[in-house]
């Protein structure tokens, strides 16, 4: 018996609910921007104390849809060198250039200083990820920052549903909240984004990106470069009853990680990402950095044919900078993010995770840290 790297967790009497609401959108025909879309979007702002949501088809497109809106074409948006593919991504489907920036190691999120060294009369946002679910303290200062140069900051919340810091929810600290439903994060919709934000205008706004750039939803003038953006149906009636499960899932994700937490302190040279004072992580990934000189690979490799348990994948294990697409952004080299990236790993965290599975991964990473790093 042992441990996977994700499970995805909907239980018997969540698929009869989603095969209810699927029935019904099927007999009604309203297949897209219709009362489940509104539902999801209700629950969600709700869920995260936000006045507005809007639903779109991936994390991406919320991110992309967030960026038009402000205007980044031609212009620069800082993004941190630790995060995935598709932070930079939206800011080139968006006409921006992403600058990359360095990270905070105890966090792996940008610090102000690390913004402050790029920011420059060309930046138009600032974009900071709350790594592994992580929201970090330094989160007013850089909102301080941001507001003292008139420049919006933007969350990618694509790990963080349900994460706070201070008793504030992702997603609510700058401009706006971008979040992801792919199958992987802690609520999936099976494909699917949320845009979450405490203005009315970037709200509509988006309601337009989201449709093609139409004016109004009947009518035929289109008012922007919109694109197909809209959520199904069929996928928001998923998301709104996995959402439901929100809480019990981070529940279960942080006893985990309090008992990792617990038995990695006594590893010698093993360093867990832990929660600053105030922060609330839905423990999207537990973080721990190997001692220097570990060979991550047959860590992994030793801890799946040994014991059975698979780690998860990391957050990520390759700094943007370094990634081949983005050559053409690579500046000074980014000290911070080489290396938390070069030693990280993930411990499956699941959200049904039972006390055994918990155990035999700690015995596990016990055994082989003991080996290989004692
Ligand atoms: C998953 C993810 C996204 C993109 O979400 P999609 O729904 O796959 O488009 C963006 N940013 C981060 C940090 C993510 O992990």
């Amino acid at each position: 018996m042992g441990v996977p790297a994700a499970r995805i967790v909907f239980d018997e009497s969540d698929r009869a609910t989603v095969a209810d609401a699927v029935s019904e959108i099927l007999a009604t025909g309203a297949l897209t921007l219709g009362p489940w879309t509104e539902r999801f979007e209700q629950a969600f702002a709700t869920e995260h104390g936000a006045s507005h949501a809007v639903a779109v088809a991936s994390g991406t497109a919320a991110l992309e849809v967030v960026l038009r809106t402000i205007g980044v074409q031609g212009r620069e948006v800082v993004v941190p060198a630790v995060t995935f593919y598709a932070t930079a991504g939206a800011v080139l489907h968006a006409g921006g250039r992403p600058v990359l920036a360095d990270v905070d190691p105890t966090t792996l999120a940008l610090s102000p200083q690390s913004v402050e060294a790029v920011l420059t009369p060309a930046t138009a946002a600032v974009v900071l990820v709350h790594i592994g679910g992580l929201i970090t303290p330094a989160v007013d200062a850089l909102r301080a920052l941001c507001d003292a140069r008139g420049i919006p900051l933007v969350e990618d919340a694509a790990h963080a549903h349900g994460s706070s810091y201070a008793g504030r929810p992702a997603g609510t600290f700058g401009l706006a909240g971008a979040f992801s439903f792919y199958p992987t994060k802690v609520v999936t919709s099976g494909e699917g984004g949320m845009i979450i934000t405490e203005s009315p205008e970037l709200r509509d706004e988006a309601r337009i990106y989201r449709d093609q750039g139409k004016g109004a939803f009947t009518a035929n003038h289109h008012v922007r470069e919109g694109a197909s953006w809209r959520l199904s149906e069929l996928n928001a009636a998923v998301g709104t009853v996995h959402l439901r499960r929100l809480k019990e899932f981070v529940e279960t994700r942080r006893r985990v990680a309090a008992r990792y937490d617990a038995a990695l302190a006594g590893l010698d040279g093993l360093t867990a990402v832990t929660e600053p004072a105030g922060v609330r992580s839905n423990y999207y990934k537990y973080v721990a950095l190997l001692p220097p000189g570990v060979d991550r690979a047959e860590f992994k490799r030793t801890l799946a044919a040994e014991h059975d348990v698979r780690l998860s994948g990391e957050v990520y294990d390759l700094p943007l900078h370094h990634q081949p697409v983005f050559a053409p952004y690579r500046g000074a080299p980014l000290p911070a993010a080489e290396d938390v990236c070069a030693r990280q790993i993930c411990l499956p965290v699941l959200s049904d995770m039972t006390e055994d599975e918990t155990d035999r991964v700690i015995e596990a990473v016990t055994a082989v840290h003991r080996r290989l790093a004692g």
